[in-house]
């Protein structure tokens, strides 16, 4: 898999008018344009390259350019400004079609009035302030889903809130095509992992396949020595490796056959995102940890136990996130600390939590897992630094999708935790222990989420709006 890169993404940035001002204004309009545009390009605080398009002053041109973005495919998104006046009706047959995320900046090219010296012409060229709200009107009128953003466009909070969407269209954009193997099926009987794969298709673009484990442990047989011994040498140089017995060196030697045969099945697949299931390890050595927990830092979704809703979501976070402080990671509240006051939650899975998240050089151990009946996994145990960070969950309630959003609040763990071999975090949710959890568990949050360091909450909003599905914030 290519590594991801947001500056193949565009955003257009296209200016409403329309021709009662004369020549002079709309000059003037188009340089104010193309002069904020440069600056977000070259600010560094938006992600995704920023184009200017012409100014549209008719309702041909406004359907021209908004479906030319329709069908550019490096367009994921528009951003639209009214300069000055730009009757709305205009807008209608254009937006009407618009099949790509929106944004609606309300700002005004001179900061400042110039109270001793304002004029009509300044007032005539500076008319984001009602030109703006009849583009909003329409919008709201046509129900489109938008996000709407004031200021300043010198504005650091400005810019950031564009760069966030712009993050936001991109994983969308990827999320049209994402491609998702399912190794296995299910767990049996568990209830929040399963869906209706056809509906998460039709509202998120991505699409869920079905293959067999054995279709991934022929790759897996065909891995060379060579190649193993070149990526254990890459695990000695980044992990401290703990192998102290010959049964833990062949379990780190397999593990790495793993990664190789898994990652040449979804390069050859076209995949980035992928499930497993501790149900179904024919053929396997063992439970894929290590392998997945590579293969997650590396960009690709993942959802264990056959939680392909969790791996589509978390592709589209990493999308999200590319080149953030902070990782994205597969994850699963684990167990409590109830202690009156000082309540709060460790996360873990049996082993694929993304390395993505580590606060210091993880180890490599091998331990034995009580579960699958298979050898003893590798697997990179670590820490996650202290700080704000957040859960999502994605669900299917039958008739609609539903994102969960609770914001936590990372902490270190009371003590060291010798005995616990795999990677883990400790929060705290929020707005406190007992409402972030009741309100989780009404709303039918699962026990998988992802978790991020990476992403604030307004990314999912963002995300919500765009997929057009049900967000409930907890914070
Ligand atoms: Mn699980």
């Amino acid at each position: 898999m290519d590594k991801i890169n947001l500056k193949q993404f565009e955003v257009w940035f296209i200016t409403g008018s329309q021709h009662l001002y004369g020549e002079e204004t709309l000059k003037q309009v188009a340089v104010n344009a193309q002069k904020i545009v440069e600056h977000f390009n070259e600010s560094g605080k938006i992600a995704l390259e920023v184009v200017w398009k012409h100014t549209v002053k008719t309702p041909e041109e406004i359907k021209d350019v908004l479906q030319a973005a329709n069908t550019s495919k490096k367009c994921v998104g528009v951003i639209t400004w009214m300069h000055t006046f730009s009757p709305a009706k205009m807008w209608i047959n254009g937006l009407k079609h618009l099949q790509k995320p929106l944004l609606h900046l309300h700002t005004q090219a001179n900061r400042d009035i110039p109270w001793s010296s304002i004029d009509m012409d300044f007032m005539n060229l500076n008319q984001a302030a009602h030109g703006d709200r009849e583009f909003g009107y329409i919008c709201t009128r046509l129900n489109l889903p938008r996000k709407v953003v004031v200021g300043y466009w010198q504005n650091a909070e400005v810019q950031q809130k564009i760069n966030i969407w712009s993050r936001v269209a991109a994983a969308w954009a990827d999320s049209q095509n994402m491609k998702i193997a399912r190794i296995g099926d299910n767990m049996r009987e568990v209830a929040v992992t399963e869906g209706n794969k056809v509906s998460a298709q039709i509202q998120f673009g991505y699409s869920v396949n079905g293959y067999g484990v054995g279709d991934v442990v022929k790759y897996i047989n065909s891995v060379s020595d060579k190649e193993v011994n070149t990526l254990l040498q890459e695990y000695n140089d980044i992990y401290t490796v703990m192998a102290n017995t010959p049964e833990a060196e062949k379990s780190i030697y397999e593990a790495a056959k793993q990664e190789i045969g898994f990652r040449a099945f979804l390069e050859d697949g076209g995949f980035t995102a992928f499930t497993t299931t501790f149900e179904n390890l024919h053929g396997l050595h063992q439970l894929p940890g290590l392998a997945v927990q590579r293969l997650m830092a590396d960009g690709y979704g993942f959802g264990a136990e056959g939680d392909w809703k969790t791996a589509a979501l978390l592709r589209t976070m990493k999308v999200m996130a590319v080149g953030l402080p902070g990782g994205v990671s597969f994850m699963e509240d684990y167990t409590y600390h109830l202690e009156p006051g000082r309540e709060r939650v460790l996360g873990a899975h049996m082993l694929e939590v993304c390395s993505s998240i580590a606060s210091v050089k993880p180890t490599l151990e091998v331990h034995s897992l009580g579960i699958g009946g298979k050898a003893d996994p590798a697997r990179l145990v670590f820490n996650v630094s202290p700080g704000p960070a957040l859960n999502a969950s994605m669900i299917d309630l039958g008739d609609h999708f539903r994102l969960i959003v609770n914001e936590v609040e990372t902490v270190e763990a009371d003590a060291k935790l010798p005995n616990l071999p795999v990677a883990r975090t400790v929060w705290i949710p929020k707005p406190d222990f007992v409402i972030g959890a009741k309100r989780w568990i009404e709303s039918g949050g699962a026990h998988h989420t992802v978790y991020s360091q990476a992403l604030s909450a307004e990314f999912l909003v963002d995300f919500a709006t765009i997929a057009e599905i049900e967000l409930i914030p907890i914070k």
